[in-house]
């Protein structure tokens, strides 16, 4: 299969281009689409071959559910049995956004699309150009991220052109993703309701919107945390990892510095190539065969938006291990650890 590339305006976006892009979802192919957290592959959440064929260009395990992404209110309540209260509050604050809501799936949804499961994920995406993609097809668009299964998320085209080349039929190209990490999902058929990602919308924006919400334990385990009953089964896959082995390290900022380079130094000497993951306030502290920045720390807004993207950039270093610094869980920071944790395999090192 050759796969296409075509530019398109995030903002005012071609209409001949989408066109061509929702004729390829109608006739149940693949298409790697922008939004504002990461690139998405895409086909016709409704028709189940379709969907069939997102998990064979990603080689995604078949029980890890697919976010669906709808143009409007209206069709999520189609692809949903109820919408509670609390629901149609979290739609009113952040829609369109980097919000997805687990709600009790209608008829409607092929199983496929849900990993098997009775609950349907969905999200109204904040992008014009991913809104007009989903109106012009005239269906919902079920799409994971663009990426081979348990690599990190794409946020630029070219990071899915490395990956998918040659497995799907389009990519629409909009540019870098303006949020770096992949939605917040929120179940709400819970009581109450509990966030099994964090991502693009901050715990703290939820907790201020929501009587009550709490983060479900695997979003910051500290090891991998067998689900018994798997609710949500994409969180028990793992994710989001370059080739280079990672290490993370966590506590106080100085002891954090000190270990970082010590690891760093203790691998160099037995012939690995060590990168080190920084921030904009320790940089230029670190000697390592590759030192990059997600930004400061002050910002973790920037380190969401840069963190896969320098996750690939070691790669391209032929690195063999990543020695990366934790950052405070606030904020975005939340889903930058939740990432990095999950990258390492759970690799991590307390520095006090
Ligand atoms: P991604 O691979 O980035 O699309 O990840 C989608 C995330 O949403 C995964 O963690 C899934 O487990 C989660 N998800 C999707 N659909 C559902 C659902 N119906 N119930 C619970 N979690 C879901
Ligand atoms: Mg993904």
């Amino acid at each position: 299969m050759r796969t296409v590339i075509l530019k398109v305006n995030r903002e005012e976006p071609e209409i001949d281009r989408i066109r061509a892009a929702a004729e390829i979802i109608r006739k149940g192919g693949l298409v790697a689409f922008p939004t504002e957290t990461v690139y998405g592959l895409g086909a016709d959440a409704l028709n189940p071959e379709a969907v069939a064929r997102i998990y064979t260009a990603k080689n995604r395990p078949p029980d890890n559910p697919i976010i669906v992404h709808v143009a409007s209110r209206d069709e999520a309540c189609r692809l949903t049995e109820e919408v509670p209260a609390n629901a149609r509050k979290l739609m009113d604050t952040f829609w369109p956004g980097p919000l997805t809501l687990v709600l009790k799936a209608s008829g409607l949804v092929p199983r496929i699309t849900t990993g098997g499961l009775d609950t349907v994920a969905v999200r109204m995406p904040g992008l014009k150009v991913t809104l007009a993609l989903i109106a012009e097809s005239g269906a919902p668009i079920a799409a994971p991220s663009a990426n081979l299964a348990g690599r990190p998320s794409p946020t630029t085209a070219e990071h899915v052109r490395q990956d998918l080349d040659g497995r799907i039929d389009l990519i629409l190209d909009a540019g870098p993703t303006k949020v770096g990490v992949e939605s917040t999902v929120v179940d709400l058929t819970v009581d109450p309701p509990q966030i099994l990602r964090p991502g693009g919308v901050p715990y703290e924006e939820l907790k201020s919107t929501l009587d009550r919400v709490e983060l479900h334990p695997v979003v910051l385990a500290e090891r991998e945390i067998p689900l018994v009953q798997a609710r949500s089964p994409g969180m028990k896959h793992r994710h989001y990892a370059p080739n280079a082995k990672v290490i993370v390290v966590e506590g106080r900022m100085d002891a954090i510095v000190t270990k970082v380079q010590e690891l760093a130094d203790q691998h160099r000497k037995t012939g690995k190539s060590v990168g080190i993951l920084a921030t904009g306030e320790t940089e230029s502290r670190y000697r390592a065969d590759s030192v990059r920045s997600l930004g400061s720390r002050r910002d973790l807004a920037s380190a969401a938006k840069n963190l896969f993207k320098l996750l690939r950039e070691f790669d391209e270093d032929k690195v063999d291990i990543i020695v990366a610094e934790a950052v405070p869980p606030e904020g975005l920071g939340l889903a930058v650890m939740n990432r990095l944790r999950k990258a390492s395999g759970f690799n991590i090192i307390r520095a006090d």
